[in-house]
């Protein structure tokens, strides 16, 4: 007989806290509760469980679960915060902070630049039921949402060339920004907390590989395909 997507999810989650990269019981709650096979296609949802990348479309990819995990712990969000992401892809990362966030009237904004792949956040986000708490948004992401800014917390889900100085204005003091940034094909996690108006402090965490941000404040367009 073949195991229930619930069971699969309940072994990677399982195996994530064994390995160390889950610590809290908020990211281990969010990540059993989000069914990561309504934000993948269809036909890869049988892969849905395993611990990679897998490829949505238009050349970008759902991020690996350890890595989801990795960045949800060191954003470390609170319910009620009000959350930007940049880089909706599936719309999965959005749908887990939005476990942690939203218990407490928060919401999680999240920018897609490629059409199509925001519709397909949208109705993966609907069919699992978080469009109450998500809202997904079209265009360049790479200088924030000035207009709904300040953001608790600002999570880049694509690789950087250096955190956009826009971004860090729109923190509010007592916030944190995780992004992926260094060059194309390898970055370091960048942790920036915004500890008064003026003072931020920055911490790295590890390495790793994230498609590139493609924007005013990212790359140039002539890096990707599309
Ligand atoms: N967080 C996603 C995975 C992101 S992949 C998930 O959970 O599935 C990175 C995404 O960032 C891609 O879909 C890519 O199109 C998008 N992206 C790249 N540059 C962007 C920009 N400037 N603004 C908004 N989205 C961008």
């Amino acid at each position: 007989m073949s195991r229930s997507y619930e069971d699969l999810r309940k072994e990677l989650v399982e195996r994530l806290v064994k390995e160390g990269i889950i610590r809290s019981e908020k990211v281990a709650r969010a990540m059993m509760r989000v069914p990561r096979e309504l934000f993948v296609p269809e036909k890869l949802r049988d892969l849905a469980y395993m611990d990679h990348p897998l490829p949505i479309g238009w050349g970008q990819t759902i991020s690996a679960p350890h890595m989801v995990a990795m960045m949800t712990e060191v954003l470390d969000p609170q319910p009620g915060d009000v959350v930007l992401e940049i880089g909706a892809g599936s719309g999965y990362h959005a749908a887990v902070i939005a476990e942690i966030v939203c218990s407490n009237g928060g919401h999680v904004y999240t920018i897609e630049r490629i059409a199509p792949l925001a519709a397909f956040a949208q109705r993966n986000l609907a069919k699992a039921g978080y469009s109450h708490c998500v809202t997904v948004i079209i265009g360049d992401g790479s200088g924030g949402l000035p207009e709904l800014a300040p953001f608790n917390r600002i999570i880049i889900t694509a690789a950087a060339p250096s955190v956009p100085k826009v971004l860090l204005q729109q923190l509010s003091v007592g916030g944190t920004l995780v992004a992926p940034v260094g060059r194309l094909w390898e970055q370091r996690l960048i942790i920036v907390r915004r500890v008064s108006e003026s003072e931020y402090r920055t911490e790295y965490g590890t390495y790793c590989i994230f498609v590139p941000l493609i924007g005013r404040y990212g790359w140039s367009p002539d890096v990707a395909k599309t």
